[in-house]
């Protein structure tokens, strides 16, 4: 018998560790960073320094030599203290864990000690303005040219490019077929001739920003590509697993935020003589969301362990991605509720998690193909598309 729900002290002393660094800045200091066109980078840096956003990176270069499930803890506790930090999903979590197991001994010791403490972050970029949902219809294109690479499309709503020092781009080779995609991997410094990018306005308060891109002719040298451009897409979901489960993690953390802020508030306002939250109008809605932020926890850990250990993780995943993402829409509308006008002014800032927690249920993957996934692999019934 193995079973054992309890995180145990190291997972305890991270989430503690993590949760005082960003007591230290707060979900006050997050908005007005959003507002004011401000970035998160005094935070990441400290995070990177304290080791916490290469938790789960190879110790031999620089991380923590833990796993996701390390890494999913931290941005949780970010979350929960207001300040999530997006580009944990994408840096370390994409980029580095495929590039820890795919890339060349070379390109290890490149990128990989600079995403583990922080000091340089790797977006990532698989979506396209034409393909969406269906990965499988990207057309940006990698063809050969004497030994490197020359890379032509365009991708959009790709996070944190202003803040990035070069991009994860998934392209099919100029030679595959359209049709079911074979992924190949490039890393593209941002700063490479032929890259573009404009910015796209978001209704998210947040000070990490979203991008359409444009590569225009980028020239790349041969290692510019990570991993065998045969290897097929378990290469991509060897990042894009932990992409869900980091998702779940945001989503937690958020979803953490909006019940701690609305049962402080409902234990404290009085309208008819007694706390709101007496009312069971006000508290029920926030108790299920509770139960949901606890479920999604659970699974969210699940998966992030799967992954840890080397198992399929697909299920898993999709499902933590999915619960968290219920749950914190939930606890968001539950929180705003219970504040009721105070729940929309700007100084208050729980209305300011409305459009994140809208955010959770279409990235990294849409609600609706998390439960395609669902009903395609674990119930076995066709697909309509
Ligand atoms: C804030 C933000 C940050 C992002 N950051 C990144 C990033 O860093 N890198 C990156 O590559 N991408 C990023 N994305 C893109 C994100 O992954 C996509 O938006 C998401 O995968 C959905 O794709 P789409 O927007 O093209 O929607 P579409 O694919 O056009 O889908 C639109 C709607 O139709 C539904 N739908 C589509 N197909 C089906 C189907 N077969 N069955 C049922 N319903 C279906 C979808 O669920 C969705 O509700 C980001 C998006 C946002 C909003």
């Amino acid at each position: 018998m193995t079973l054992d729900f309890d995180e145990g002290d190291e997972l305890r002393d991270l989430r503690a560790a993590v949760a005082d660094l960003a007591g230290r800045y707060g979900h006050r200091w997050f908005l007005e960073q959003a507002r004011t066109g401000g970035t998160v980078q005094e935070l990441w840096a400290e995070a990177g320094k304290a080791g916490f956003l290469g938790v789960n990176l190879p110790e031999e270069h620089g991380g923590g030599g833990g796993g996701m499930v390390e890494l999913a803890v931290v941005l949780e506790e970010l979350g929960a203290a207001g300040c999530p930090l997006l580009m944990m999903v994408v840096s370390p979590a994409i980029c580095g864990t495929v590039i820890a197991r795919y890339g060349t001994p070379d390109q290890r010791d490149r990128w990989l000690p600079g995403i583990a403490d922080g000091t340089l972050t790797m977006a990532f970029a698989i979506t396209e303005p034409d393909a969406g949902s269906n990965s499988h219809e990207i057309t940006t294109t990698a063809r050969r040219e004497g030994d490197g690479w020359v890379l032509s499309g365009q991708k959009i709503w790709i996070s944190g490019v202003d803040v990035a020092d070069a991009v994860l781009v998934v392209a099919r080779l100029a030679d595959a077929g359209k049709g079911t995609l074979r992924p190949a991997l490039f890393v593209v410094p941002t700063g490479a001739p032929g890259l573009s990018r404009t910015q796209i306005p978001m209704e998210l308060v947040s000070p990490d920003n979203q991008f359409q891109l444009f590569l225009d002719d980028v020239v790349l040298p041969a290692d510019a590509l990570v991993g065998s451009p045969d290897a097929g897409i378990a290469q991509l979901f060897a990042g894009l697993n932990p992409e869900r489960v980091m998702g779940a993690a945001y989503s937690l953390g958020t979803a953490r935020l909006a019940l701690d802020r609305a049962a402080a508030y409902a234990r404290d306002r009085r309208v008819w003589g007694t706390p709101i939250g007496a009312h069971q109008g006000v508290s029920h809605p926030l108790a299920a969301a509770q139960v949901e932020v606890e479920l999604a926890r659970l699974m969210m850990l699940k998966a992030a362990w799967l992954i840890d250990s080397g198992q399929d993780a697909g299920t898993a995943a999709n499902s933590a991605k999915y619960a968290a993402a219920e749950a914190v829409v939930h606890a968001v509308d539950a929180a705003v509720q219970t504040h009721g006008g105070s729940g929309l002014s700007q100084e208050n800032g729980i209305g300011a998690l409305v459009t994140a927690s809208r955010f959770s249920r279409i990235a990294p993957v849409s609600r609706e193909m998390v439960l395609n996934f669902v009903a395609q692999h674990d119930l076995r019934l066709p697909r309509s598309y």
